[in-house]
C-alpha cells in the first residue's frame, strides 16, 4: 500500500464505505493518515460507586442481574439491570441483537459509557463492555476520537488507520541533522502516536513533529515558488533623500527611533537593486503617516509620482489636507490630487489628467483607487494605509498590480513577528514599537450605564480645559432590527443634557461626502467640542486635541476594533481617557473589555485577540483558505513556527534545489499531485 493509493485499497473500504470518507475529504491513504483525532478519550479506572453526574462517562463493574430484549419503533432494544453497591443501574442498547446471547447473567463485566438519569435511576446508554482482564489493559490508554462526519464512526476510522499504519511504509523525509537539531520525533513514530498515543509524552512529541512539518512544508513551498518568481530590477536610478532632513527639521517634534528606522528602511529599498514590498506595522498613534509622507516626498523630489490609499473617504481627505499643508509649509511645488468616489465632474477630470500627465505628484485616494481605471504615468510608489484586514490573497493581488512599483502597506494591527513572517512571506517588515514619548498612557474604564452622568461630567471638564471628546454609538438611527444606541437620538439627547454652549456634531457613514468632510473639518479645527459618531471614525482619524472618548454598547464591538476606536484620543500631550459602556446588563465583566482595560499595548491586545478568536479569524486568513493547518496553531506554536522558518531558510540557502534531500523532493511532488487531483 502506498500513500498515494486510493482509500478503496484499504481492506473493508469498498465503493460504498468510501463515500463518507470522501465526504470527510479523505481520498488517498495519505489523507487518512493525516485525518487527525480531534481529541482523545481515556478509559477511567473502574469506579466502585457510581458518582458520575448526568452526561459524564463512567466505568462500572458488576454482574448482570437480568437482560431482555424488546422491539419498539422498529428497533431492537436490549436492556440489562445491574446492582452496583446496592444501587440499581440500567443499561440500554439499540439494535444490538447479539448482546442477549453474549452477556451472561451472573458474570461480572466492566461497562463503560455516558451516564444519564431517568428519575433517580442512573442509566448507561449504548455502553461498551469488556471482560475485567481486557478492561485493565485499556485503563489510562488514550484512544482517538475523530472529527464527526455523517456515516463515519470512530471505530471505522480507527480500523482503517490501524491497517494503514501497519502496511504503509512511511519514509522519513527530513535529514538526521534536522531531526537531531530540533529534537523531532521520527515520522513513522509521529504518525503512530498521533493516532494511538503510547503515553502523553509521546503524544506531545508527535503533535510537535506534525506541527513542525505543517509549518515547514508551508514555508518551503512558498519559498520555492518565490525563488522561481523573477525579481524586478530597480531601474529608477539613485535617489536623493535630502528632502527628508528638511521635512524633519520643519516638524514640531523629533521622530521616534521606530519612525526613523522605518523611514531608513524605505530609503534603503528605493536605492536597492530590486523593486520591493514593505509592511510597516505600528500601533495606533505610533506615527506612521509622517513616515509615509517623507517617502512620498522623496519620490516627488526625484521625479516620480506616488499614491497613498486609505480605507475611508474621511481618512483619504485627512491625508489630502495634511499633504497640502506639508507642501505649503515647505514651499514645495508638488501637485496633490484627491481621487475618491465622490470626486466627480470637472474635479475628477482634472485629477485624472494630472495622474496621466507624468508630472511628479501626490495622489490620495480610497482603496478603490486601484480597482478603477486610473492611468498612472511615472508612478513609482503605492502606499496602502490602515490595511488591518490584510489577507494573503490581497497581498498577492497588490503585488500583481504593481510589480514594477514599490509598495508599502501600513497596518495598525501589530502582528507577532512570527505570524507576520508567515502572512507576509517575502515582504520586508518594519515595526514601529514605541509611541511618541511625550504621550501619557490612556486611562481606561469599563462603566455601567448608571455611571453615564459621571462620564458626561468628565466630558464637560475636558471641554472646559480646551479639549474635545468623541462618543461612539453602534447605530446611525433607531432600528427595529438592532439594539443599541444610535447617533441621531444620542445627539439630540446630548444637546439637552450638556450645557448649551458646548457644541456637538454628528458623523456617520451614509452622510454625503461633502457633509462628512465638513463635520470632520469642524471637529479637526476645534469648532465642534464633542462629536457623536459611528465607527466610521475608526480608522486613522487624527485630532490630537481630542482627549476623551466614550464607546456605547462596547460589548458589541471586537477587540481590535475597540482598540482602534480608543486610538482616536491620546494623540497629543494631554492626559486622555477612554470609557467603555457595557450595556449587556451582565454581572460578569466582558473578557474583551477587561483585556482593553488592562493594557494600551496593541501587541498585547493582538495576542489576546488571537487567543480568543483564533489567529485565522482575527486576521481574515481562515476565510481566504490560504493557510490551513490541521495540527499547528499559529499562536500557540509560534516557537515551533520560528524553528521551522529557520530550518527552511538554512536548507534553501545551502541547497536550494534540495539535492541532498531526495525523499523530501519526492514528498513535495507527490503532495502537489494529490492536491491537483483534489481540485
Ligand atoms: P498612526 O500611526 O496611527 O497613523 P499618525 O501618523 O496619525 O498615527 O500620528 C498620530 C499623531 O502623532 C499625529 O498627530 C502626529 O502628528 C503625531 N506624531 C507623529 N510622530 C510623532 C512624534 N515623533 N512625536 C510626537 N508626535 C508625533
Ligand atoms: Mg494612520
Amino acid at each position: 500500500m502506498n500513500l498515494n493509493d486510493d482509500i478503496t485499497t484499504i481492506k473493508g473500504i469498498g465503493p460504498k464505505t468510501a463515500a463518507p470518507f470522501r465526504r470527510a475529504g479523505i481520498f488517498y491513504v495519505y489523507d487518512l493518515l493525516t485525518y487527525y483525532p480531534s481529541t482523545y478519550k481515556t478509559y477511567p479506572e473502574v469506579s466502585a460507586v457510581l458518582t458520575a453526574e448526568e452526561g459524564e462517562s463512567a466505568a462500572i463493574c458488576a454482574p448482570v442481574k437480568n437482560i431482555y430484549e424488546r422491539c419498539a419503533y422498529g428497533k431492537t432494544i436490549t436492556t440489562a439491570a445491574l446492582s452496583v453497591m446496592g444501587l440499581s443501574v440500567n443499561l440500554v442498547w439499540f439494535n444490538q441483537r447479539y448482546l442477549k446471547r453474549s452477556l451472561k447473567p451472573g458474570i461480572r463485566y466492566v461497562f463503560y459509557g455516558r451516564v444519564s438519569y431517568k428519575g433517580r435511576t442512573p442509566e448507561l446508554v449504548q455502553p461498551q463492555y469488556f471482560t475485567i482482564a481486557d478492561y485493565q489493559k485499556k485503563v489510562g490508554v488514550k484512544l482517538p476520537v475523530y472529527p464527526k462526519v455523517f456515516g463515519l464512526t470512530d471505530k471505522l476510522i480507527e480500523k482503517a488507520v490501524r491497517q494503514v499504519l501497519s502496511e504503509v511504509n512511511i519514509t522519513e523525509y527530513l535529514s538526521d541533522d534536522i531531526l537531531e537539531k530540533y529534537q523531532l520525533l521520527g515520522l513513522p513514530s509521529a504518525f503512530n502516536n498521533i493516532h494511538f498515543p503510547e503515553n502523553s509524552k509521546m503524544l506531545s512529541k508527535a503533535r510537535e513533529r506534525i506541527a513542525f512539518d505543517e509549518f515547514f512544508m508551508f514555508l518551503l513551498s512558498h519559498r520555492l515558488s518565490a525563488l522561481e518568481e523573477e525579481k524586478v530590477p530597480n531601474t529608477l536610478g539613485k535617489f536623493d533623500t535630502s528632502i527628508c532632513e528638511k521635512i524633519k527639521a520643519s516638524l514640531p517634534y523629533k521622530l521616534t527611533k521606530g519612525q526613523d528606522g522605518a523611514l531608513n528602511d524605505l530609503l534603503r529599498d528605493f536605492n536597492g537593486k530590486y523593486i520591493t514590498q514593505r509592511l510597516i506595522q505600528g500601533d495606533v498613534g505610533s506615527g506612521k503617516t509622517i513616515v509615509a509622507f517623507c517617502s512620498m516626498a522623496v519620490m516627488a523630489y526625484n521625479g516620480y509620482t506616488s499614491a497613498i490609499m486609505a480605507p475611508t473617504e474621511v481618512l483619504a481627505n485627512q491625508h489630502y489636507q495634511k499633504l497640502l499643508s506639508l507642501t505649503k509649509r515647505l514651499g514645495l511645488e508638488i501637485p496633490t490630487v484627491l481621487l475618491t468616489g465622490h470626486v466627480k465632474g470637472k474635479a475628477r477630470r482634472e485629477a485624472l489628467e494630472q495622474t496621466a500627465s507624468g508630472v511628479p505628484s501626490f495622489v490620495v485616494g480610497t482603496h478603490a483607487l486601484f480597482q478603477e481605471k486610473v492611468q498612472f504615468k511615472n508612478l513609482a510608489l503605492v502606499i496602502t494605509d490602515e490595511q488591518h484586514r490584510f489577507g494573503v490573497k490581497q497581498r498577492n493581488a497588490l503585488i500583481e498590480k504593481g510589480r514594477s512599483v514599490f509598495s508599502v502597506v501600513m497596518s495598525a494591527t501589530p502582528i507577532p513577528r512570527t505570524l507576520s513572517l508567515i502572512l507576509y512571506q517575502g515582504m520586508n517588515i518594519s515595526t514601529i514599537t514605541e509611541k511618541p514619548s511625550v504621550r501619557k498612557p490612556l486611562k481606561n474604564a469599563v462603566i455601567d450605564p448608571s455611571l453615564r452622568k459621571n462620564a458626561y461630567a468628565l466630558f464637560v471638564r475636558e471641554v472646559r480645559a480646551g479639549h474635545q471628546g468623541i462618543i461612539i454609538c453602534p447605530l446611525v438611527e433607531p432600528s427595529e432590527n438592532a439594539e443599541g444606541e444610535n447617533v441621531e437620538e444620542y445627539y439630540e439627547k446630548l444637546k439637552n443634557t450638556l450645557p448649551s454652549d458646548i457644541t456637538i456634531g454628528k458623523l456617520y457613514g451614509p452622510m454625503s461626502s461633502e457633509k462628512k468632510d465638513a463635520v470632520m473639518s469642524d471637529f479637526a479645527s476645534g469648532k465642534t467640542d464633542i462629536l457623536v459618531s459611528t465607527t466610521v471614525i475608526e480608522v486613522g482619524v487624527d485630532v490630537p486635541n481630542a482627549t476623551v472618548i466614550m464607546i456605547e454598547d462596547a460589548q458589541k464591538f471586537g477587540l481590535a476594533q475597540l482598540h482602534q476606536l480608543r486610538g482616536r484620543v491620546g494623540r497629543g500631550d494631554a492626559q486622555a481617557y477612554c470609557m467603555f459602556v457595557d450595556t449587556s446588563g451582565s454581572k460578569t465583566p466582558s473578557k474583551r473589555l477587561e483585556v482593553l482595560k488592562a493594557s494600551n499595548d496593541g501587541f498585547y491586545i493582538a495576542n489576546a485577540d488571537l487567543k480568543m478568536r483564533g489567529p485565522g479569524d482575527a486576521f481574515g486568513v481562515r476565510q481566504s483558505g490560504d493557510i490551513a493547518f490541521k495540527i499547528a496553531d499559529i499562536y500557540n506554536d509560534s516557537a515551533l513556527l520560528a524553528k521551522a522558518s529557520e530550518c527552511v531558510e538554512k536548507l534553501l540557502s545551502e541547497d536550494p534545489e534540495l539535492k541532498s534531500m531526495p525523499e523530501l523532493k519526492k514528498f513535495l511532488t507527490e503532495e502537489s499531485e494529490r492536491s491537483y487531483s483534489n481540485l
